[in-house]
């Protein structure tokens, strides 16, 4: 049973696994390899002077690893709520969280598979974004959204920080009190 199930590893559910796994909690992503970011050249991420969507994926990649999350590469295709909590169906097999967050960029497919409520998207090019209110949960209990697929706006930086946002009120759920992560310079 994983505390947290995100499905996405771009800057949203990169950011999201940074946070929920650096917390302690039993964090899963899953992920098809299919982020736009890898087609980016990026000059407007605050504090980084200019880097290539696939440097900053792949570091993402190695921060969340380094907080102890669990990268599986695969398609989820479903998700739905058991006596058990939360089934995440993949094309290889299933496994079970206590939430889920879908970060899945441009792809709705699986949240409309999973009777989540979808809008029409108003961000340029965005066609189906997932309803979610202002913290970040969908209709389906335990079920959140961060990042392009939540509708906000598709930066890097913007949809990084929803998915940093997303992961820190499911963290304050589990603890029963808001959380914050703050690290202090080292002497
Ligand atoms: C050509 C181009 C240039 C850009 N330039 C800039 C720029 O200069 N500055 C800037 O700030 N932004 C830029 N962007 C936008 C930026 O890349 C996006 O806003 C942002 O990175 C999207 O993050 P995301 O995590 O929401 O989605 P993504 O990065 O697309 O990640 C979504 C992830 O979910 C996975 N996924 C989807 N469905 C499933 C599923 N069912 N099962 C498992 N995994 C799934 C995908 O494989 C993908 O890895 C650019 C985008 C493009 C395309």
């Amino acid at each position: 049973m994983y505390d947290i199930i995100i499905i996405g590893a771009g800057p949203a559910g990169a950011s999201a696994a940074l946070f929920t796994a650096k917390a302690g909690k039993k964090t899963l992503v899953i992920d098809s390899d299919q982020s736009v970011t890898k087609r980016a050249w990026v000059e407007n991420h605050y504090g980084v002077p200019e880097t290539t969507g696939p440097d900053l994926v792949q570091i993402g990649k190695q921060q969340i690893a380094k907080f102890g999350a669990e990268l599986v590469t695969g398609k989820a295709t479903a998700v739905a709520r058991g006596e058990d909590g939360l089934t995440v169906q993949t094309e290889e097999g299933s496994y079970t969280g206590k939430y889920v967050v879908l970060a899945t960029g441009l792809f709705a497919d699986l949240a409309e598979a999973s009777g989540i409520t979808t809008l029409t998207g108003t961000e340029p090019r965005i066609k189906t974004i997932v309803q979610v209110d202002a913290a970040g949960r969908t209709n389906v209990d335990g079920v959140w959204a961060a990042g392009t697929i939540a509708g906000v706006s598709m930066h890097t930086i913007i949809t990084a920080g929803d998915g940093a946002k997303v992961a820190i009120n499911i963290i304050s759920e589990l603890n029963g009190a808001r959380y914050v992560d703050h690290d202090v310079m080292k002497s």
